[in-house]
């Protein structure tokens, strides 16, 4: 129905309700910018299913992904951002006004904030997709409680995999941590949590070659980078946290790309395309954290704010 798409103008379009697109928001509204935020998913991006966060300032006592979330979102809400659950298709980026296109309507922007994040790794093993959601997750806040008393085995060398593995200790009896080298890349304060767990067992320098069972897991076949050997491991479930890739594929052939596609940001998370800014773990960067996620979005759309400022004479009415 193209002849009724509406065409609706805001200073600040904002792709993606993570941390990063939130963090954006409070900034663009509350400096007084028109601001709009699309979701295709759910407000809150990945860091909703972390059970536990507690590096994030302002919380003395770990606190859940989705209640930072919720806090952050009552902020944007009384800024009057608005939220809008649509999914964009298409977005032009060029030039003084950027066109967003949903399944439902044709929006106009001064600037845009992408903020669309990353997405889950996945091993590419046999078994991985028949057994996704019958034994293999993505997700330990969300399937974690289901491993009670159970045996459980974490993918990954990373933050992720290793505080996923502490946490489904809540739950399983055992978990196995199978990491593909013989040194965790996950910062140190996580690693100690772990090693002193006496619930984890970590399988060193091995790879998941197949996930074997029947209606549920009951294998893993694990094979040993050193020893050259395979071996079997007796799993109730798999948890894989083997890092994420980025979300590009709206603005992959038009913006400056790293080359594990994240997205190239100067100093003021401007990408290459003037106006056309970018924030959270869609960008490169060395820290990929909530914190500093609100930060590139906070940058952003103060950036953006300027960018407005000194083209104010150029936007048509
Ligand atoms: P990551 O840091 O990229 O780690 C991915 C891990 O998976 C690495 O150990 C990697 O091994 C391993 N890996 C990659 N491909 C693999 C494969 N095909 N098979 C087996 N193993 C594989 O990813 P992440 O842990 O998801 O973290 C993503 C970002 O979020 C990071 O910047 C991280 O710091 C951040 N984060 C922070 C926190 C926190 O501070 N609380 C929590 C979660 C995530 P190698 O080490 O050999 O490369």
């Amino acid at each position: 129905m193209e002849a009724e798409k509406k065409q609706i103008r805001y200073d600040v379009a904002i792709i993606g309700a993570g941390p990063a697109g939130l963090g954006a928001a409070i900034y663009a509204a509350r400096g007084g910018l028109k601001t709009v935020i699309f979701e295709k998913g759910f407000v809150g991006g990945q860091i909703v299913l972390t059970a536990e966060v507690e590096n994030y300032p302002g919380f003395e006592e770990p606190v859940s992904g989705y209640h930072i979330v919720e806090k952050i979102k009552k902020q944007v809400q009384r800024f009057n951002a608005e939220i809008k659950m649509e999914e964009v298709s298409a977005i032009s980026p060029e030039g003084l006004c950027k066109i967003i296109e949903t399944d439902e309507n044709t929006y106009r922007a001064k600037t845009v904030i992408y903020c669309a994040g990353a997405y889950p790794r996945k091993l590419a093993v046999p078994g991985e997709q028949k057994f996704t959601g019958r034994g293999v997750s993505y997700c330990a806040t969300c399937d974690g409680a289901l491993y009670k008393g159970r045996i459980v085995a974490v993918v990954g060398g990373g933050d992720s995999a290793v505080e996923e593995a502490i946490f489904l200790t809540t739950f399983a009896k055992k978990v196995y941590l199978i990491h593909r080298r013989d040194d965790l890349r996950a910062v140190h304060a996580i690693q100690d949590k772990a090693l002193k767990n006496n619930k984890i067992e970590i399988i060193w320098n091995s790879v998941v070659q197949e996930i074997e069972g029947d209606n549920a897991i009951r294998n893993l076949i694990l094979y040993n980078k050193k020893t050259e050997q395979n071996s079997s491991l007796a799993v109730d479930g798999l948890f894989v946290y083997i890092g994420i890739i980025p979300n590009n594929y709206l603005v992959e052939s038009r913006i400056d790309l790293d080359e594990n596609g994240f997205v190239l940001t100067d100093d003021n998370r401007q990408t290459n395309i003037p106006g056309f800014y970018a924030a959270g773990d869609i960008i490169k960067k060395v820290l990929r954290q909530v914190v500093t996620a609100v930060s590139d979005g906070a940058t952003a759309a103060f950036s953006a704010e300027k960018w407005i400022r000194d083209h104010s004479d150029q936007f048509p009415e």
